[in-house]
């Protein structure tokens, strides 16, 4: 299978990247930047969609990024680096003459309001109540194809939580301050913590990409991407302190996390979400990291 992988050169897509082509599969990356084995967005806004079976968007200014200040800019480029992104694919497959057989968006699992009660699947309902959930509901919109790719096109919304893997993402900035011995949970640690670990997010996009629905249908069909274990932040510091070898003693108060992150940002980490991959698991997945001293070791060692 051919696959297109919009912000395919980030942390996810490298992991993806490399699961396709260790079956078998081609990839082409659309990227910012022309380069081997790309394309830019440039391309596909001027020569269209290239011939592809799958096609899937990653693509999006990082959301935690330390060096950058919470401002109205960085809001901007956070909305318009997921939402045009998106929505130039989802043009470009409607205007194709041969479209993909699936279309995958990655999104958040930021759309369900954090609670320390609730549980979210798939199936839970959900209206915009702040900036992050209105971002996912502006970006999973944009990649709605018009009915008339119901018989032709799956489409598929995966919306992950905290991916954890080596190279990149949340542990990236996480693992210093706790070598150093700097490491606590975030204020109470009560709040849930929904995580995933990259390779198996990469593993149920390819299995979206890989199975058919049937009957096809107009519905997005939407896959929660995270692991089942519904641990809080407590846990996963502890566990985390007790893999490295390293104490998890001094709470880290939320007035700085929000002073350093803004609270808008701050929200991911301070507040969480407890969220169930029912439809995730009924579709056959299976997890290879479900828990999170499997998931640490495989990171981290130990
Ligand atoms: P990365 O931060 O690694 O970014 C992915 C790619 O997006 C980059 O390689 C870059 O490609 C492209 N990109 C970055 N900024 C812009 C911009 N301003 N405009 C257009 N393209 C841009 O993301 P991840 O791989 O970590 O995540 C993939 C997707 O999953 C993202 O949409 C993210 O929001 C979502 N997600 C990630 C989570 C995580 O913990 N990592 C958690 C939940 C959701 P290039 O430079 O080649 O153009």
């Amino acid at each position: 299978m051919r696959v297109l992988i919009g912000g395919g050169s980030g942390f996810v897509g490298r992991e993806l990247t490399r699961l396709l082509k260790s079956k078998g599969h081609e990839v082409t990356i659309i990227s910012r930047q022309p380069g081997p084995g790309r394309i830019t967005w440039a391309d596909v806004e001027s020569g269209g969609l290239p011939p592809c079976e799958g096609a899937v968007n990653l693509a999006g200014e990082n959301i935690m990024n330390p060096l950058r200040w919470w401002n109205d800019s960085y809001k901007k480029d956070l909305f318009s680096s997921r939402v045009d992104t998106t929505r130039a694919l989802a043009q470009a497959i409607a205007a194709s003459s041969s479209p993909p057989r699936s279309w995958v968006l990655i999104t958040g699992v930021a759309c369900y309001k954090p609670s320390l009660q609730s549980q979210y699947t798939e199936d839970s309902e959900w209206t915009p109540f702040d900036l992050l959930s209105q971002l996912v509901k502006e970006w999973e919109e944009a990649g709605r194809l018009p009915h008339s790719l119901a018989q032709s096109t799956r489409q598929v919304v995966i919306r992950p939580g905290a991916v954890l893997g080596r190279d990149g993402g949340a542990m990236k900035q996480m693992l210093t301050p706790f070598w150093l011995g700097l490491g606590g949970p975030l204020g109470s640690g009560r709040q849930p913590f929904p995580w995933i670990h990259v390779s198996d997010l990469a593993g149920i996009i390819l299995h979206a990409l890989e199975t058919s629905s049937s009957p096809p249908s107009t519905q997005l069909e939407v896959f929660n991407g995270v692991a089942p274990a519904l641990n809080t932040n407590y846990e996963f510091t502890k566990e985390l302190g007790r893999i490295l070898r390293r104490p998890t003693l001094f709470p880290v108060p939320g007035f700085l996390m929000d002073t350093l992150l803004g609270s808008e940002r701050a929200v991911i980490l301070m507040q969480g979400q407890k969220v169930v991959p029912k439809r995730t698991l009924e579709s056959g997945f299976q997890f290879r990291y479900p828990d999170l001293t499997s998931a640490l070791r495989e990171i981290v060692g130990g």
